[in-house]
């Protein structure tokens, strides 16, 4: 049996909350049917923040309304804090992805909440979730390799937030390069600290293709045995600390390298460069992801 990689679709959340143009709760519902209907079974279709904030991701509650449990279908909401934890429940959400930044630089500007804050607030929803019931918590350590205020962040700090989630008995941790600086060898040597610290945790990889290490940090990710890794359908999104950057690695760039050395994806992935293509059509602009502007190969006619 080839080996399995889950992929997590991140396209309608990270993907969309990072392009100019905002979707409606409509276009936003067909996009994430396409890319289901490509076999996309952990979406992040939602983030619970303030609209005010950050207009591209409103209508969080009448996506999930549209967006009926179904076996096997897991719709993630981003929430930064309790009440984005209490909105994702009460919307349905099958899992709830909370962020604690790496640094405080980032945290304060971001989420106006240091680190330390940070894992207060996470330690709150873990409680919550353990005194009430309700879906998957997972936690994204975000500006893991690198942040745009402070700089440099160090194994050790992200080993200091991933012991503390591990103990807060979050289902999942991600390790996040949400500004894409990370490289394959920072990126394996982190992984193997988390996992020392953390031992038995399921870890999820999250890359930005910033500068163009996205799938190479991806496959180190993978030889250091990883089996979660994020993407966006045609590698939608961006960077709002380099207005010129692309987003998150593309799905169809993954599924088709992963495809290619026989491991299993469970993705359509055909169905992913039609998905991506669309979806840039939507936004206006060619499709950041190489696979879907040259096509799969061999091709299938
Ligand atoms: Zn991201």
């Amino acid at each position: 049996m080839s080996r399995v990689i889950e992929i997590v679709e991140v396209g309608p959340r990270d993907g969309l909350q990072n392009e100019k143009a905002v979707l409606s709760v409509d276009e936003k519902l067909d996009f994430i049917g396409r890319l289901e209907a490509c076999g996309v079974r952990r979406i992040e279709a939602v983030s619970f923040v303030n609209p005010k904030r950050v207009p591209q991701m409103a209508g969080a509650e009448e996506v999930m309304e549209a967006l009926p449990h179904r076996a096997g279908r897991s719709r993630i909401g981003l929430a930064l804090n309790l009440k984005g934890w209490d909105r994702a429940v009460a919307a349905g959400c099958d899992e709830v992805n909370a962020v604690v930044c790496a640094s405080d630089g980032f945290g304060m500007r971001n989420q106006g909440a240091t680190v330390a804050e940070q894992l207060a607030t996470l330690a709150d929803i873990a409680a919550k979730k353990a005194a009430e019931g309700g879906p998957r918590l997972s936690a994204t350590i975000s500006v893991a390799f690198g942040d745009p205020f402070d700089g440099e962040v160090s194994e050790q700090q992200v080993v200091a937030i991933a012991r503390e989630a591990a103990a807060l008995k979050v289902d999942e941790i991600a390790i996040a390069d949400t500004i894409g600086v990370a490289d394959p060898w920072t990126v394996r040597r982190r992984i193997e600290a988390v996992r020392a610290a953390a031992p038995g945790v399921r870890l999820r990889m999250h890359f930005h293709d910033t500068r163009n290490t996205g799938l190479a940090n991806a496959f180190a990710s993978i030889e250091a045995g990883v089996d979660v890794l994020d993407a966006s359908c045609g590698g939608i999104g961006g960077c709002p600390f380099a207005p010129a950057a692309t987003g998150n690695i593309g799905t169809e760039d993954l599924v088709y390298m992963l495809d290619r050395a026989g491991f299993e994806t469970g993705l359509d992935l055909d169905g992913l460069i039609a998905a991506g293509r669309w979806i840039c059509e939507r936004l206006g602009k060619t499709p950041p992801s190489a696979v879907a502007r040259a096509g799969g190969f061999p091709v299938r006619s």
